[in-house]
């Protein structure tokens, strides 16, 4: 890298920040600072659970995705100097200086204050939290003894999934085709129990009809029971406790998995600002940060208005900000007049069990094998660099994207 170049540091390597740092490349002084050592395609994080995909398809490492160009630093951010142009990581004595800041650092898991949720919920937002979930399934069918009455092994195989948002749907689904199949192969009478519970009046509330009949079928084929208006108040080591019109109910489970929502990361919440209600950076339509040219903020961390209501929070978002960001950055360092760009929604796409999805493209939505299959093929496009999407489009196309059943 020549002496003398702009210094741009990207913090986050998601959706908003690998992109942007892809798109940089040449621009500067290109430096991408994340807490893991990898980037993370979630909307196929279920995949991973079921082990229709493998880390390396989902989760390849920066070192694999970003060339010599860009200088890829380990680290978490502790904190953003705004005034000296400094970011501080954790575990580090120097200081990183900018010239021009990108904060892409996402949201975090948010548990609504629901006390045990932070201790003895699993949550669901990383590759560490898949593996969590899915040797808990592994142990608590290991033991459940074979010949056991099915009430007993439904009661020792039973689960819960907070939120039934795109994610808890998702999630559900998949969890129960995983231990169906696995009471199958293991010889167990009965059925495992898996619960949904959301607090809101219906599943997936941010998605319109079309798509909400195919989750409601594939739940119901998929034996998960559905708690609306329900609120869970307490998770223990053993369960949960929630509460529907007033009256309590505790329930032990092997496991509740955690999916009720995504909360600011601590990172902007000490930043100062100007932030939105829920906490979020307010951004201009340039997606520099209001009242400081040279940072920019983009996907989970900030708020951007000119954008469709369903499209907040999404990576399709940060997705697409990431091109916006880097031609300003570009832009910005040039001289000349920065961009703005309106968001519009790519359409949807769920996976709904191992067998089954559902896609909604061009204002029509289609469910079943196929569009499992759709699914994969469009996401296979999304994935970063050309030459990952090559070599995990082989992978699946030759070795196949079958689910690996629990404990084989
Ligand atoms: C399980 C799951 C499934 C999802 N499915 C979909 C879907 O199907 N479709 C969809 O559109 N959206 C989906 N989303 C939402 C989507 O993942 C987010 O909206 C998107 O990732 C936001 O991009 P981002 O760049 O803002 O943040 P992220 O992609 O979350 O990236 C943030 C990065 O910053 C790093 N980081 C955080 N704090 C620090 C720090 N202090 N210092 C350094 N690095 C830090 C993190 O390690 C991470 O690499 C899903 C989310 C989850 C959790």
């Amino acid at each position: 890298m020549q002496q003398g170049q702009p210094r741009i540091v990207i913090i986050g390597g998601g959706f908003g920040g690998l992109f942007t740092a892809l798109e940089l490349t040449n621009a500067g002084e290109v430096t991408l600072i994340s807490r893991e050592d990898h980037f993370l395609f979630t909307p196929m994080l279920y995949e991973y659970v079921s082990g229709e995909v493998e880390a390396w398809h989902i989760a390849p490492r920066y070192k694999e995705l970003i060339d010599d160009q860009v200088r890829f630093v380990q680290g978490a951010v502790t904190e953003v100097d705004l005034a000296q142009r400094e970011v501080a990581i954790e575990g580090r004595v120097r200081r990183i200086a900018y010239d021009v800041l990108v904060l892409a650092v996402g949201g975090v898991s948010n548990y609504a204050g629901v006390e045990g949720a932070e201790d003895h919920a699993i949550p669901f937002r990383k590759i560490a939290h898949a593996d969590q979930l899915r040797q808990r399934m592994i142990e608590t069918l290991d033991g459940v003894p074979p010949g056991s009455a099915p009430q007993d092994a439904r009661r020792a195989a039973t689960f819960a999934v907070v939120g039934a948002g795109a994610s808890g749907v998702e999630l559900a689904t998949k969890m129960s085709d995983l231990l169906h199949d696995a009471f199958r192969r293991r010889g167990l009478s009965g059925d495992p129990r898996l619960l949904l519970i959301e607090m809101g009046d219906r599943v997936v509330p941010g998605m319109g009809g079309e798509m909400r009949e195919f989750v409601e079928e594939a739940l119901e084929k998929a034996h998960i029971e559905v708690h609306t208006h329900a609120r869970v108040r307490r998770i223990t080591p053993d369960g949960l406790v929630f509460e529907h019109n007033g009256e309590q109910t505790e329930l032990q489970a092997a496991g509740v998995v955690w999916t009720g929502g995504v909360s600011v990361n601590p990172l902007v919440v000490n930043l100062n600002v100007e932030k939105d209600q829920r906490g979020l950076i307010i951004v201009e339509p340039t997606l520099q940060v209001r009242g400081h040219s040279d940072v920019f903020a983009l996907g989970d961390t900030a708020y951007y208005p000119n954008v469709s209501p369903s499209l907040a929070g999404t990576a399709q978002l940060a997705y697409q900000q990431s091109g916006l960001v880097a031609r300003n950055v570009r832009a910005l360092l040039k001289g000349a007049p920065l961009d703005t760009k309106r968001f519009t929604e790519l359409g949807e796409a769920l996976s709904l069990g191992t067998e089954n999805g559902a896609v909604l493209a061009g204002g029509r939505a289609f469910g079943g094998p196929l569009a499992r299959q759709a699914r994969f093929a469009l996401y296979t496009q999304r994935l970063p660099t050309w030459h990952h999407r090559l070599r995990v489009s082989s992978s699946w196309f030759f070795e196949g994207t079958a689910p690996l059943p629990l404990g084989l």
